[in-house]
């Protein structure tokens, strides 16, 4: 079945188009209005011209009726002024008028073939009857049938006080009744000319509107092929200006949506090229250094055993450095990628941050740095455990990294109904308030030589803040100068799929 509605669907695949929608829209609404009025016109034509001509003979008749009693024409039909009036009657409105009498006997049929003959039909009897005539159109021969009463009015009778009785109490005494049939020749004839001067026009008109609902298809639908060809220009490169087409609202709205989406991909396309700069330079400086550091080894003869060590301890120095870039490029393009897995699971937090905070707590020692953690309750939360780690840690990590020599780091772990926080707290240098807003940047590094001695890469903070809010969290940061800095992340114990 829906492979048939398919079937159908692609044959009328041009509907789709907007262009054919709006010159069917616009031909239907020019061509039913004209097709409803011909019909409405003629056949009201019809009906109008057929209840005139009735109304007619029923006048003409009326005044037959009245002549027929004055010549007392039902007992005598010799009279030549009604043969005269019938014959008139009957060529006029190419028709024929047959007059019954009380018998229901044919007296008289202008044709001349029913002469003598009963008439009993329904119509006839019932004007006998009633005293009423009435008529019936034939639309399927298209002749009119009139009945007519012939009524003889008897002078009322006086009453006893001399005064006539009332007009309804006339003695009337239907004597006959005339049987009229007309044709509607010459209504259909003229209806016929109508229908075929409407039908010229109709065509006419079908050509008109043709005309127009294909000019004007294509007109309307010029702006929208107009924004087709601004934007596939374009593709083929950005460029600078934002187009415009501000013919309709529409096209407007679209080309503004168009030029947004423009200026963002300008502005990705931008920090992409910042990024590939970015880490070519970081490879490339400890590569450098290790280039260096072996020239001058081999530049020198008979280099002492000592500073043969001395130098291979720095380009050990620099290869890890190198790994260690390499290492946080990897994890970081791995948490970029939209589609990274999270892999979520119950993690008991505590244990996690006193694992952490275990395996840190050797390189803290060695510039006195104390390690605190204050667990406010227990948490398990739905996680991803590596992510997780990968956020304590380079957090801690960093409030190690930026202290004071005999310095501390408090780590608290607390958590609501919906959340659960870690304040990672350190007595360190502290970032100036400039920089807070770009600590998060790949590469940034408030002071680079500094960092550069500790073995920062700038991109700890980026991928931190990465898996925050691939968990739905958020992270905040207050520093002092000086004094020190406060991390919180803020993540839902239940994980939110979306
Ligand atoms: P890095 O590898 O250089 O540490 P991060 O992305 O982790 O890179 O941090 C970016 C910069 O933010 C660091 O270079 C440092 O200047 C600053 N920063 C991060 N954490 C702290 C902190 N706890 N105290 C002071 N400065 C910090």
């Amino acid at each position: 079945m829906n492979v048939k509605i398919k079937n159908i669907w692609n044959k009328f695949k041009f509907l789709r188009s907007l262009k054919a929608r709006i010159f069917i829209i616009v031909f239907l609404t020019g061509i039913i209005p004209s097709i409803v009025l011909r019909y409405g016109i003629l056949e009201n034509y019809e009906d109008r011209a057929v209840s005139l001509r009735t109304s007619d003979m029923q006048n003409q008749l009326n005044i037959i009726a009245n002549h027929l009693i004055t010549y007392n024409y039902l007992s005598d039909t010799s009279s030549e002024v009604i043969s005269a009036e019938l014959e008139q009657l009957s060529n006029l409105y190419d028709g024929r008028v047959m007059i019954v009498n009380s018998g229901l006997k044919v007296i008289k049929d202008t044709y001349g073939t029913s002469e003598g003959k009963t008439v009993i039909t329904e119509a006839v009897i019932k004007c006998m009857k009633e005293g009423t005539g009435g008529s019936n159109y034939d639309y399927e021969y298209g002749y009119i049938e009139i009945t007519t009463p012939i009524i003889e009015t008897a002078a009322a009778p006086v009453a006893n006080n001399g005064v006539p009785a009332s007009a309804e109490k006339k003695n009337d005494v239907v004597r006959g009744v005339m049987l009229t049939s007309v044709s509607t020749e010459s209504i259909n004839t003229t209806l016929d000319i109508l229908s075929r001067r409407a039908l010229l026009l109709e065509i006419l008109m079908l050509l008109a509107i043709f005309a127009i609902a294909l000019v004007l298809s294509n007109v309307l639908m010029k702006p929208f092929e107009r924004v087709a060809k601004a934007i596939s220009e374009v593709k083929e490169g950005y460029k600078d200006e934002p187009i415009s087409v501000p013919d309709y609202l529409e096209t407007e709205h679209i080309v503004d949506a168009f030029n947004q989406l423009q200026n963002r991909m300008r502005v990705l396309d931008t920090s992409r090229q910042e990024f590939v700069a970015n880490v070519s330079h970081e490879l490339k400086t400890p590569i450098t250094s290790v280039k260096v550091l072996a020239d001058s080894l081999l530049a020198q003869e008979d280099v002492p055993a000592e500073l043969y060590r001395e130098f291979m301890v720095d380009i050990a120095e620099e290869i890890e450095r190198e790994d260690k870039i390499i290492n946080d490029l990897l994890s970081m393009v791995k948490m970029d990628r939209t589609v990274a897995t999270m892999n979520v699971g119950v993690v008991d937090v505590n244990a996690l941050t006193e694992i952490i905070l275990k395996r840190l707590r050797p390189i803290a020692r060695k510039r006195d740095i104390e390690v605190v953690f204050e667990s406010r309750r227990a948490v398990t939360a739905e996680a991803d455990e590596v992510k997780l780690t990968l956020i304590i840690t380079n957090l801690v990590e960093n409030a190690i990294k930026y202290n004071k020599e005999q310095g501390w780091v408090k780590v608290v772990l607390d958590a609501d109904h919906q959340f659960f926080t870690l304040e990672i707290m350190d007595s360190g240098i502290g970032i100036p308030a400039d920089s807070l807003e770009h600590i998060y940047e790949r590469f940034y590094r408030v002071d680079k030589s500094h960092s550069r001695e500790i073995g920062g890469t700038g991109l700890g903070l980026a991928i931190t803040r990465n898996a925050v809010l691939m968990h739905r969290g958020s992270i905040k940061v207050s520093s002092t100068e000086g004094e020190g800095s406060t991390f919180t992340v803020k993540i839902p114990l239940n994980y939110v799929m979306t």
